[in-house]
């Protein structure tokens, strides 16, 4: 896989150190021989090129920086020195560096079983069950390979952020982790005409997720909604958020023409109830998403009801996320009561089937591509 690093972020200088095992370093056509234990390259951007420091001495200006891994196993450190916001971050495998006009661009060249580990670990955190681990290398399996050409035109597969998949790998990872990748190798998910699926996931659906066409207006056979009885009691099942009420009068009326003047209206502006998920706030005749809601006031969730407390509105919330797919804490507490990761894909995408992809294949599809050559 090649993977973006730091997409979020322009970088002008980078600070590349040792981790474990060893580096051969490469600009353009020459070899500066190897990064080892306790010394660093300084990566800089220099007009349409980037200057290479081996230690404190200059190695000049270059098109193209590579660091191939001595052996396998080798890891190494980042650290951007042009954004004093951003911690370093380690990375296994190899690593390319080119300049851009947005600056340097760096690319993970990683195999890609240690690839999903690092989004593993930074998609589902730590602590979790084997089980859990698992499903969730599958829907980071399947999102990886169903969306593998995504930035082709940038010079890398997929970026390292939550457009793509979150993949700020430190190397924390659990040997549980590395398991689940390796145990559920060549699985994804896929819908009934073999293709694979769109497997979303959020936090929590506050004990029932969503259908699609609810959030992004396109409908999708795989994914309903339906009741999850296994999140209700977890950490993000619940929020509460209060809105002076004047905000909330301002933005129904101004935003959407509320019928503010008529009386039984403006009781219902303060008293929404919401016992089952819908898609508009009251009545869909007055074409108010609740998603808009959400965006607005920077909410949860849009699994919420209403209720006025003097100059201002309480929102009793439910869940974490968009709702679509697969619920994350359902998941966990899933895995904690004996459930398998089959089981847990199975509940939560209900119209697709896991499959085994014979490794084989799944390099071909990326062939077909022209991510991967044969
Ligand atoms: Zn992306
Ligand atoms: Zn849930």
């Amino acid at each position: 896989m090649q993977i973006g690093l730091f997409r979020d972020y322009q970088l002008n200088r980078i600070v590349v150190a040792y981790n474990s095992g060893s580096y051969s370093i490469y600009a353009d056509t020459s070899n500066f021989g190897s990064i080892l234990p306790n010394e660093f390259i300084d990566v800089s951007l220099e007009g349409k090129k980037i200057r290479l420091k081996v230690g404190v001495i200059d190695k000049g200006l270059f098109n193209k920086i590579t660091l191939i891994q001595n052996n396998l196993g080798s890891s190494i450190t980042l650290d951007p020195k042009s954004n004093k916001a951003i911690k370093s971050r380690k990375y296994e495998d190899n690593i390319e560096l080119t300049p851009s006009k947005d600056g340097i661009t760096i690319v993970n060249l990683v195999d890609i079983d240690n690839y999903l580990s690092g989004v593993v670990e930074s998609e589902g955190g730590g602590g979790q069950l084997l089980e859990y681990y698992k499903v969730q290398a599958l829907i980071s399996r399947t999102y990886a390979l169903k969306y593998v050409g995504k930035h082709a035109k940038e010079g890398f597969s997929l970026c390292d952020g939550v457009h793509c998949q979150a993949y700020h790998s430190m190397l924390r990872f659990t040997p549980l982790i590395r398991e689940a990748v390796r145990s559920t190798s060549g699985s994804v998910l896929i819908d009934q005409n073999n293709q694979l699926i769109d497997a979303y996931f959020h936090a929590n659906c506050g004990g029932q997720t969503i259908e699609p066409d609810y959030v992004w207006n396109s409908s999708v056979p795989y994914l309903s909604s339906f009741v999850d009885t296994f999140c209700i009691y977890t950490k993000q099942a619940k929020w509460e958020k209060r809105i002076p009420k004047v905000d909330w009068e301002n933005y129904f009326v101004k935003q959407f023409n509320y019928p503010i003047q008529d009386s039984v209206w403006k009781d219902k502006l303060y008293n929404f109830t919401q016992d089952i998920r819908k898609a508009f706030f009251q009545s869909p005749a007055l074409g108010i998403p609740l998603r808009d809601i959400r965006i607005k006031f920077g909410l949860k969730s849009t699994f919420f009801s209403t209720y006025l407390d003097s100059n201002f509105v309480v929102l009793e919330g439910r869940g974490y996320g968009h709702g679509v797919g697969l619920c994350q804490e359902g998941a966990m507490k899933m895995a904690r009561l004996g459930y398998d990761y089959k089981q847990i894909a199975k509940f939560y995408f209900s119209g697709a089937q896991v499959i085994d992809l014979p490794e084989k294949d799944f390099f071909e599809q990326l062939a077909r591509k022209g991510l991967f050559k044969m």
